[in-house]
C-alpha cells in the first residue's frame, strides 16, 4: 500500500498534487512519501511479532542504505527505531549523520578496505558481517592493534537459488558472498580465536526482490544447522543476522509475500535458537514509497512498430530497466482515461534507455507528466551523470507539504570539477 493516488483526476503523493513538484522543482524529479515509509516500517516491525511473542528479543532491523540512502529517508527510519546495513564507509557515514544509532549500524560487504574496517572501529559499530578469513584476519589485527575487540558475524553463502534476477541474486556458490558451508565450521574456529574479534554469529543474504518464502526458508535452515554445529565445537552463538531480500509488486499480478507471512516462517524456522535476530530490508521499505516523476518531451511516430513516448527522465536516472530489463508501471498525472500502445524512452543515446516496450498505457502527449512507479528503491542512488545530464532531484511529501530532499546537480556543477591540464593549455 502507498500513497499515491489520484485526487480530481490527478496524482498526488499524500495531499500535494505532482504538478505542483514539477512545477516548482522540474523534472525529472524523485517523490517519496514519509506516509509510506513510516507504514511500511511499522508493518515490517509489526511482520516480526511472533519472534517476540514467543519469547525472543526484539530483533534489530537494519535498513539497506543501498536501496534508498538519502538522508531524510535515513532520518524518516532513525526515528521508527531502525538501524543500518551499510555496505561502504560512504553509507555508514551517512547512517550516522541521519541519527542512526552506531551500535545498530551493521556493515557487510566483501571489499571492506582496511580504511573502512579503520572507520568503523572508529564509530564504534553494533557488527561487522565478514565475508572472508583474510577479512576477518585484518579487522581482527587493526582491532587488537588498538585495544579494541570487534564484534562480528561470519556471513555464509548457503548455495541456494534465490530464484530472482541472476544480478541480485547473492547465496548461489558461484556468487561472491559470504563463506561456503562447507568451510564455515573451520573458518568461525580460525577467526574466534583471534583477539580484537568477538565472533558471536553468523549472517546471510541470499539476494533480493525474492518473490516466494521457499528459497529464504531453505536457507534459514541451512543457517539453523550451522548454529547447531557451531555451538556442537564449543562456540557462543547469541546473534543471527538474516539479511533482506523480500520482493515488492512492481507490476500487478506479482504477490509477493506479506512481511506477516515472512514473520511467521521467520518465528517458525527460528525458534528453538536462542539468539538476537537481525534483519536488513531495504526494497519492501522503500521501492513502494517512491516515483520517478517525468515529463513527455514529445511523441514520435515509430517505424513499424508504436509510437515512442520520449520522457525526460533517462536510464542515468533510474537505471533498473537497462540494466536488469525491470518493469516500473508508468502512468499519467493527470489520466484522460483514453490509452495507447507505446515504447517508453529517455533521451539518452543508447537503446538501452527504454523504459517500457510495447506498453498499454495512459494516452500521454508532449508536456504531459507522468511517473514511473516503485521507484523508491535502487532509484537515485544508481543514478549517474551519463551524457552530462546532471544528478536526478529527490523531494519528499509529507501531508501537505514536501520538501527537496536532494538538489539536482547540474552538467555544469559537475564540470566544475574537471580540469584542463597544464600540458594541453594552448
Ligand atoms: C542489498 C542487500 C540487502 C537489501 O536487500 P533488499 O532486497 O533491498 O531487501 C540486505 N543485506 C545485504 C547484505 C545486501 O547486500
Amino acid at each position: 500500500m502507498d500513497h499515491f493516488r489520484l485526487i480530481d483526476g490527478e496524482l498526488h503523493a499524500e495531499d500535494v498534487p505532482l504538478s505542483r513538484i514539477a512545477a516548482e522543482v522540474g523534472t525529472p524529479v524523485y517523490v517519496y512519501s514519509r506516509a509510506t515509509l513510516e507504514r511500511h516500517a511499522r508493518v515490517f516491525r509489526e511482520g516480526l511479532a511472533p519472534i517476540v511473542e514467543q519469547g525472543g528479543p526484539e530483533p534489530l532491523i537494519a535498513f539497506a542504505v543501498k536501496s534508498n540512502p538519502n538522508l531524510a529517508v535515513l532520518r524518516v527510519l532513525a526515528r521508527e527505531g531502525y538501524g543500518a546495513d551499510v555496505v561502504s564507509g560512504g553509507e555508514l557515514v551517512r547512517a550516522l549523520a541521519a541519527g542512526m544509532p552506531a551500535e545498530r549500524i551493521v556493515f557487510s560487504g566483501v571489499g571492506k578496505t582496511r580504511a573502512e574496517l579503520q572507520l568503523g572501529l572508529d564509530r564504534r559499530i553494533g557488527q561487522f558481517n565478514i565475508e572472508s578469513s583474510e577479512e576477518g584476519r585484518e579487522l581482527a589485527a587493526l582491532a587488537d592493534g588498538q585495544g579494541l575487540t570487534a564484534q562480528a558475524t561470519l556471513r555464509i553463502n548457503p548455495d541456494v537459488d534465490a530464484k530472482t534476477h541472476a544480478k541480485i541474486s547473492t547465496g548461489k556458490a558461484e556468487n561472491k558472498f559470504g563463506i561456503p558451508l562447507i568451510r564455515a565450521r573451520e573458518t568461525f574456529a580460525e577467526l574466534a580465536a583471534l583477539g580484537g574479534l568477538h565472533l558471536r554469529g553468523v549472517a546471510v543474504h541470499i539476494g533480493s526482490q525474492l518473490l516466494d518464502l521457499e528459497p529464504l526458508e531453505t536457507a534459514f535452515a541451512k543457517v539453523g544447522q550451522l548454529v547447531a554445529d557451531l555451538r556442537a565445537d564449543g562456540h557462543t552463538i547469541t546473534h543471527v543476522d538474516l539479511g533482506g531480500g523480500l520482493g515488492v509488486p512492481y507490476r500487478a499480478g506479482e504477490n509477493p509475500p506479506s512481511p506477516a507471512d515472512y514473520g511467521a516462517m521467520v518465528a517458525r524456522v527460528t525458534r528453538d535458537w536462542g539468539v538476537h535476530l537481525a534483519f536488513e530490508p531495504g526494497r519492501v521499505i522503500a521501492g513502494n514509497a517512491g516515483v520517478l516523476l517525468t515529463r513527455v518531451v514529445r511523441v514520435k511516430r515509430g517505424g513499424n512498430g508504436p509510437p515512442f513516448v520520449i520522457v525526460d527522465a533517462a536510464m542515468n536516472d533510474l537505471a533498473r530497466p537497462a540494466l536488469y530489463g525491470a518493469w516500473h508501471d508508468f502512468d499519467a498525472v493527470r489520466p484522460s482515461g483514453e490509452r495507447m500502445t507505446a515504447n517508453v524512452v529517455g533521451p539518452i543515446c543508447e537503446t538501452g534507455d527504454t523504459f517500457a516496450t510495447d506498453r498499454d498505457c495512459d494516452a500521454l502527449q508532449s508536456g504531459d507528466l507522468a511517473v514511473f512507479r516503485t521507484a523508491g528503491a535502487y532509484g537515485a542512488t544508481m543514478a549517474s551523470s551519463y551524457n552530462s545530464r546532471g544528478f536526478v532531484a529527490e523531494t519528499m511529501v509529507d501531508g501537505a507539504r514536501y520538501a527537496v530532499v536532494a538538489d539536482r546537480i547540474a552538467a555544469d556543477v559537475i564540470m566544475d570539477a574537471e580540469r584542463v591540464p597544464d600540458f594541453l593549455q594552448d
